[in-house]
């Protein structure tokens, strides 16, 4: 089992609305049931739901914005900086969703580039990294997350504020998800990237998710993998199958 603190992130996407909002925190984030000393839960929402989760929320449930500015605040219409973040009083974001990269032209410099905004503004970053299909069938799974990896090391030295969510692409979405023994051998590569190119306190410290169709069927099973230190979840996050991914990991570090 990992001796790091569990995360459970839930990613709402595009999804929700006021009533989606306050109703789900109500009846199902506030009557999630874990122990914060072994399990941070962060939930997602879009920047425009986030107050009213903000505003309803009571169980130790963080809350993250999906995406941050490549800049600071200023003529930079549509975009929410991280010290607008900040200021909001949310101590997570998400960067480099694979929606973001693949739909929104976000390169892997702009990725580092949002990490290192969040982190200015004493943020956690789930940073979200992974191959796609022809990837993983190219044998190159390592490599791409190295690379990705690599853009955010050239801009961040200190990493202890970064979790890094191991998101292949095949699986985002399509309930196909890594088995627990793929899932390992990914995350334990993506620890020793950390050994060798930030550090070994790094390599033990940061917290590694894996994400992809995670559900109430699989997360048992994958928790028990001693990379794995939690999920960050899309479709499940928005259901009541929440509360059994959040249980299936506080249940196993207990
Ligand atoms: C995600 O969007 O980060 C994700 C993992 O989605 P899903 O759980 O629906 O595959």
């Amino acid at each position: 089992m990992s001796l790091r603190k569990y995360l459970v992130g839930g990613n709402w996407k595009s999804n929700g609305s006021m009533a989606f909002a306050k109703s789900f925190t109500n009846d199902v984030l506030n009557k999630l049931a874990f122990d914060p000393k072994n399990v941070d839960v962060v939930v997602s929402p879009t920047n425009l739901h986030l107050p009213a989760v903000q505003a309803n929320i009571g169980n130790n449930v963080n809350i993250a914005t999906q995406n941050i500015s490549l800049t600071g605040p200023g003529a930079f219409t549509g975009e929410v900086s991280a010290c607008m973040a900040q200021d909001a009083g949310i101590r997570y974001t998400l960067t480099g969703h694979s929606e973001r990269r693949s739909l929104f032209g976000e390169s892997d410099a702009d990725v580092a580039t949002k990490t290192k905004n969040g982190l200015m503004f004493d943020m956690t970053v789930l940073l979200c990294i992974g191959e796609q299909l022809a990837e993983r069938e190219g044998g190159v799974t390592n490599d791409v997350n190295a690379r990705q990896l690599a853009a955010v090391r050239e801009q961040v030295d200190d990493w202890s504020n970064i979790v890094i969510a191991y998101e292949p692409v095949w699986a985002i979405g399509t309930g196909k998800v890594a088995t627990p023994e793929v899932a390992q051998e990914t995350h334990a590569a993506i620890r020793e990237w950390l050994a060798a190119n930030v550090s070994k306190e790094a390599a033990d410290g940061t917290r590694i998710l894996y994400g992809g169709s995670v559900s109430d069927a699989n997360a048992a099973e994958l928790i028990t993998q001693p990379d794995i230190d939690g999920f960050l979840v899309g479709g499940a996050s928005l259901k009541p199958a929440f509360h059994q991914i959040v249980a299936a990991c506080n249940e196993h570090k207990a």
